[in-house]
């Protein structure tokens, strides 16, 4: 497709659209393009060109040192962009790519700085969703894409999400319906003899050692320069509080005597609650919870909620990650036992 003919482009405020060709010619001329995964929306760049990748941080208004995640086709392309890749990395990208599993690995020598936060490595995964794949095989390169919010803020689930938070410094956003994980991938750190796991995600440590045979360790702190790991992040306005289910009542109580609005974000509703208070559910399974998480953090917004009582789901499988997430949309960071 010529440039003359790209409308997509020119209608940058346009509708969600399917058009790959329209997004690789994009991302091509160095633009950004919202890009659907199975984790959450992706602002989509051309990761060896420096204009494009400097158009993600402004975008994103991320600061320089926050590295980015490069998205590939195959693993085969693992060495244009990993100096060294122990078998466990191997392991790893067998069992789980194309999937929600990003690998830290150290960076070959013509990998952009910009793109690594001038780290000496480089985080790589292999995206699950067919239109993310369709893109990559198409455009042949690696596409530098973090979570296509405004830095700090909720990670974006729907293509309406990627316009509602960057507007028109996407040229277009490909439009794969909501995303089936719904939070960001689990990145894991395999440039040393340890797999060290930096943000948990759906791929839990059980998994990880399962198939390399040695303990998966969370890593400590925010020792990496990662906004994954930063102790307010995916935040929406409200303020957002954790208690126990049993305690929900007494906290609506307590925001209520101080005139503030106040939702519930929780697997069930109590009948003590008051009707006027909005319930915002979190579904059933974890599964369905980490679908709903973001959605529902949005819609706090949406409703201009002064204060979020949640309710964590049980530390247990992808539990965790969740926990994960809320505790940090909570300002709570790595207090996260
Ligand atoms: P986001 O861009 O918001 O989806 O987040 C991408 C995540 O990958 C962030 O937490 C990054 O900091 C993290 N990341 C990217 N590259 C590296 C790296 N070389 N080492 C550690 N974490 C990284
Ligand atoms: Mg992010």
């Amino acid at each position: 497709m010529s440039a003359a003919s790209f409308p997509a482009v020119e209608g940058a405020a346009g509708a969600p659209s399917t058009d790959v060709d329209a997004a690789v010619e994009a991302l091509r001329r160095g633009l950004l393009v919202g890009l659907p995964t199975e984790t959450v929306y992706g602002l989509g760049a051309d990761a060896s060109n420096p204009t494009a990748v400097a158009r993600v941080f402004a975008a994103k208004g991320r600061p320089a040192d926050h590295p980015l995640i490069v998205h590939l086709h195959r693993a085969a392309q693992l060495p244009q962009w990993a100096s060294h890749i122990p078998t466990a990395a191997w392991k790893l990208a067998e069992a789980f790519w194309p999937g929600p599993l990003t690998l830290v690995l150290p960076r070959a020598p013509g990998v952009l700085a910009a793109v690594t936060g001038g780290l000496d490595t480089v985080a790589l995964r292999i995206p699950a969703h067919p239109l993310a794949q369709d893109v990559l095989e198409a455009f042949g390169g690696g596409i530098a894409a973090p979570s296509a919010n405004r830095h700090k803020k909720i990670s974006p689930t729907t293509a309406g999400d990627v316009r509602e938070e960057l507007g028109d410094a996407v040229a277009l956003v490909l439009d794969g319906g909501a995303c089936r994980v719904g939070i960001e991938s689990t990145i894991v750190d395999v440039t040393t003899d340890e797999v060290r796991i930096l943000r948990p995600g759906a791929i839990g440590a059980e998994d990880l050692q399962r198939v390399t045979g040695q303990a998966a360790v969370l890593a400590p702190g925010p020792s990496v320069r990662a906004p994954g790991r930063m102790n307010l992040h995916y935040a929406p306005q409200a303020r957002v509080v954790l208690v126990p289910a049993g305690q929900v009542a007494e906290e609506i109580g307590h925001c209520l005597a101080r005139r503030e609005r106040v939702g519930v974000l929780s697997r069930q509703r109590a009948p003590a609650w008051p009707v006027e208070v909005p319930w915002l559910p979190l579904g059933t399974s974890p599964e369905e919870q980490a679908r709903q998480l973001y959605r529902r953090l949005r819609e706090a917004d949406r409703l201009r909620l002064d204060v979020l009582i949640a309710v964590p789901p049980p530390d247990r499988g992808l539990g965790h990650a969740l926990r994960d997430r809320l505790w940090r949309a909570a300002g709570l960071g790595d207090r996260l036992a």
